[in-house]
């Protein structure tokens, strides 16, 4: 578990970020959401011990970064922004020398190594020179490095900028799996990435938290239930038929996509007996106007960033 309490870094006079407090519990990836210069990085670097707070406090499994930051950083691997790869060396050569600082036992580095190459599909590619390896595999032994030493902790920044869409896919997916096992935090400007992955959001804002939630608590779905519907009829007869229902509240008008279809998006109170969906077909069945369409909208993260975001 890794606890940020009241941190603010100021550099000179630019704040970058103000009174930051969150937690991410162990065993859970947590997301941290922000736009460029939001201070996701300076974030991650206080996290990791990397550079000191200005004010507040980052805890690792209860000890303190500041006074007790050998064994803190032990408990963290970190992939920063700029890997630190040494081109000149082999993928298992450099993998090898990150085990030796990090003080992973003689003995134990061999298997260690082979584990760490096989998680992250670098086997392969163990005897090339880090310098001749693609933007994607970089990232990997990227990702590596901050496995040597078994640490609990992953912090990763932004592990999928810049990489091709066939190499984005595949980090997720080794992110998914080292969720499995450890506590990871990892941050992107990419909504998407964030919800798919993590099941903790952290969002920052010009430099503050403005909103940290479990994911499914930040996307449930409210009281009003949105449905959009493609009905064959004529709108000046479906609209005040629609909102005669009672668990209808509100009824749009959407661009029409062929003619004789009308589109719709209808606001309906949730958990209504009938619920809204049933009352719907049921009216439309009366008035012989097929439904060729009916979806009903859920809000997304980039709802929530979106409001979040305005509201600041
Ligand atoms: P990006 O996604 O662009 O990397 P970020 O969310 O990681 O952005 P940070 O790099 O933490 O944001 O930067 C937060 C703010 O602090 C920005 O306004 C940035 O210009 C400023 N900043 C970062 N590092 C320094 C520094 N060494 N000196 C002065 N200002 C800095």
């Amino acid at each position: 578990m890794i606890e940020c309490k009241g941190v603010t870094k100021r550099y000179g006079a630019v704040e970058a970020i103000r009174n930051i407090s969150f937690t991410a519990p162990r065993g859970q990836i947590v997301g941290l959401l922000g736009q460029n210069g939001a201070g996701k990085t300076t974030t991650l670097n206080i996290l990791t011990g990397y550079m000191p707070p200005t004010e507040g406090q980052v805890l690792v499994n209860g000890m303190d970064m500041l006074t007790q930051a050998r064994a803190c950083k032990r408990a963290i691997g970190y992939l920063p922004e700029k890997p630190p790869l040494y081109d000149e060396m082999t993928v298992r050569s450099y993998l090898k020398f990150v085990c030796e600082l990090k003080e992973v036992s003689r003995k134990e580095i061999p298997a260690h190594l082979e584990e760490i190459l096989s998680t992250c599909g670098l086997t392969d590619v163990s005897e090339r020179l880090i310098g001749h390896l693609s933007k994607g595999y970089r990232q990997r032994v990227g990702v590596a490095q901050a496995l040597c030493g078994d640490p609990p902790v992953l912090v990763l920044d932004e592990p999928t900028v810049g990489l091709d869409p066939r190499q984005v896919v595949e980090i997720r997916g080794l992110i998914q799996r080292l969720g499995a096992g450890h506590t990871v935090i990892f941050s992107s400007h990419l909504l998407s990435e964030i919800q798919q992955l993590c099941q903790r959001v952290i969002i920052l804002h010009r430099g503050k938290l403005i909103r940290e939630a479990d994911m499914a608590e930040l996307t449930e779905p409210s009281d009003v239930l949105v449905l959009r519907a493609a009905i064959k009829g004529r709108q000046q007869e479906l609209l005040p038929a629609i909102l005669s229902l009672p668990c209808v509240r509100r009824v749009t008008p959407l661009k029409q996509a062929e003619a004789g279809v009308t589109e719709v998006r209808i606001e309906c109170t949730r958990n209504t007996s009938p619920d809204a969906q049933t009352a719907l077909f049921r009216l439309l069945c009366a008035m012989e106007a097929p439904i060729m369409q009916l979806i009903s909208e859920h809000d997304s993260l980039e709802d929530v960033f979106l409001q979040a975001t305005a509201a600041e």
